[in-house]
């Protein structure tokens, strides 16, 4: 039994639980690292704690982002177009998870 709890309406909360589908890339007691679905680069990681709700009320869930920058064009750019993201195939995603994960 899990003892994390869950806020339906928060997106984060249900990636948590598995009700939203995610490219884990890794896992531990307390946080949990996937995959943007909006890359800015190949390998763009948001981490979150698993129960931020250790108050009665649910706050915005905290989450981090983890952006690769593997070249000058790539990754946050120091220019008008800073969040350009693209939308990757679920394989493609799958892909890149698996290349991480084998990195950890
Ligand atoms: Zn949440």
């Amino acid at each position: 039994m899990s003892s994390v709890k869950v806020d339906e309406k928060c997106p984060f909360c249900l990636i948590v639980k598995d009700t939203i589908p995610s490219h884990k890339v890794h896992e531990t007691e307390h946080t949990l690292a996937f995959l943007d679905i909006f890359p800015i680069s190949e390998g763009h990681t948001q981490v979150i704690p698993k129960c931020q709700d250790l108050t009665s009320k649910h706050v915005d869930h905290v989450h981090f982002h983890v952006i690769p920058k593997p070249n000058e064009k790539e990754g946050l750019l120091l220019s008008e177009e800073v969040w350009k993201q693209k939308k990757p195939e679920k394989e493609e995603l799958a892909a890149t998870a698996e290349k991480m994960k084998a990195k950890i």
